[in-house]
């Protein structure tokens, strides 16, 4: 049966590697939906490629000029161009879609995957913010609606992987004693913290082994990216932040490893490279063909692992804390790095500071995190109150 897919963040990394495997598979998967925010010329290449039914672009003005663009050419007749979040958000439900691959990056992406999740869509996740945020309402929205959410995260991957037969969404896994999480350990991980607080936007975003967007980059660099995916994990495997462990392996050749209790440890590998993941959700439970590049093992290799350093980088410890405070936190912590990642690559922070707009939102807004969202609306407030609060914080460093 060929699969029938939505891609939000079609133009971004994610949205490309994925693209490129349906390319790869055409007798495997079709495009129903395509997403971006504002990239108009590259939806326009895409829409020729892939011909989609429904393309939404989230910023209106970017939707009417791809209107007018797809209006002047014979192949784009059956494309309907839509905009908004409520869009977005319907785009998802359609029912000639099977997949959704949610790759929107950070908070944009939350509306549409809990909408796939109530209309019981297989979901391939890479947008890791939105369970950050939302883990509770994820699940229930997957619970009542009957959907799947596959990782497609290389670690979560990795971890599914392992898992095999095991795997259930939101279910600790049986026989589990603990999830080994690999970290890179980012562009600076050997740098001096001094050095490491002065970096800038390029040394951030060069990341030495992944090429990833820019967001992402920086979480990498910082290691939130680690603190976001260790808080993923606690909701994906329903195992609680003392039972996922995070090793730094500069070779990114482990994607992640899980220990039973039989005292096995099993690992998954690859080169590290998103169309793997991918390629193993969406054509789960079938293995394809992909053109990624395979590991030489006739050349000599080492695999170093290590333990984190918390003192240089402490967004480990930062989500960590903000699992054990519960409710909110994490949405906090979320919102607080989206805005403080975003003023460091527009040059209005330091990098070293990014870390101190995280822990002065949180410090700030603890007290009122501690109640477990019962709403989209009432996470929403939370995540605003957040963003609001960091964004004067960024504002008092740079004056
Ligand atoms: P990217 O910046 O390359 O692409 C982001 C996509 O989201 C683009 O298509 C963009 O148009 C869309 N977008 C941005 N803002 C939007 C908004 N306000 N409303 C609607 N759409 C919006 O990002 P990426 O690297 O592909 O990452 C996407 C997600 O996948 C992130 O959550 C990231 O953490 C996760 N992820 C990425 C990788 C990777 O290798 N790139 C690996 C693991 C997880
Ligand atoms: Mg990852």
């Amino acid at each position: 049966m060929v699969k029938r897919l939505a891609v939000l963040g079609a133009t971004g990394s994610i949205g490309q590697s994925t693209l490129d495997l349906v390319a790869h598979h055409p007798e495997r998967f079709t495009v129903t939906v395509l997403t971006a925010h504002r990239q108009v010329e590259p939806m326009v290449a895409l829409c020729e490629r892939f011909a989609p039914k429904m393309v939404v672009m989230s910023d209106p003005a970017a939707a009417h000029a791809l209107r007018q663009r797809l209006s002047a050419v014979t192949w784009a007749s059956g494309i309907t161009v839509a905009d908004g979040p409520s869009a977005l958000s319907e785009s998802v439900g359609r029912d000639d879609v099977d997949l959704v691959v949610a790759g929107i990056v950070g908070a944009a992406g939350l509306s549409a995957a809990i909408t796939a999740a109530y209309a019981g869509k297989t979901i391939l996740l890479a947008n890791k913010e939105a369970l950050v945020m939302a883990g509770v309402l994820m699940v229930n929205a997957a619970k009542a609606g009957g959907a799947t959410v596959l990782p497609i995260d290389s670690e979560h991957n990795a971890i599914f992987q392992c898992l095999g037969e095991n795997y259930r969404c939101f279910a600790r896994p049986a026989g589990v004693t603990r999830i080994l999480l690999t970290a890179s350990g980012g562009p600076f991980r050997t740098w001096e913290k001094d050095r490491i607080d002065a970096a800038t936007v390029h040394e951030a975003i060069h990341h030495p082994n992944w090429s990833m967007g820019r967001k992402i980059s920086v979480d990498s660099a910082t290691m939130m990216n680690k603190g976001l995916e260790l808080i993923e994990a606690h909701w994906l495997f329903a195992m609680p932040e003392g039972d996922i462990d995070v090793v730094i392996h500069p070779q990114s050749v482990v994607h992640s490893m899980v220990e039973f209790e039989d005292g096995s440890t099993l690992a998954q590998m690859g080169a590290p490279d998103m169309r793997t993941p991918i390629a193993c959700a969406m054509s789960w439970p079938q293995r394809i063909e992909t053109p990624v590049q395979r590991l030489d093992w006739k050349a000599a290799r080492k695999l170093d692992f290590e333990p984190p350093d918390h003192a240089r980088f402490p967004s480990l410890e930062l989500a960590r804390a903000s699992l054990r405070s519960g409710g909110t936190a994490s949405a906090v912590m979320n919102a607080a790095n989206e805005i403080a990642v975003d003023a460091f690559l527009n040059e209005r922070l330091r990098f070293g500071q990014i870390f101190q707009v995280v822990e002065h939102t949180l410090e700030r807004l603890t007290g009122k995190a501690s109640a477990v969202p019962d709403s989209l609306e009432s996470l929403l407030s939370v995540d605003d109150e957040a963003r609001r609060t960091a964004q004067h914080y960024c504002e008092q460093l740079a004056a």
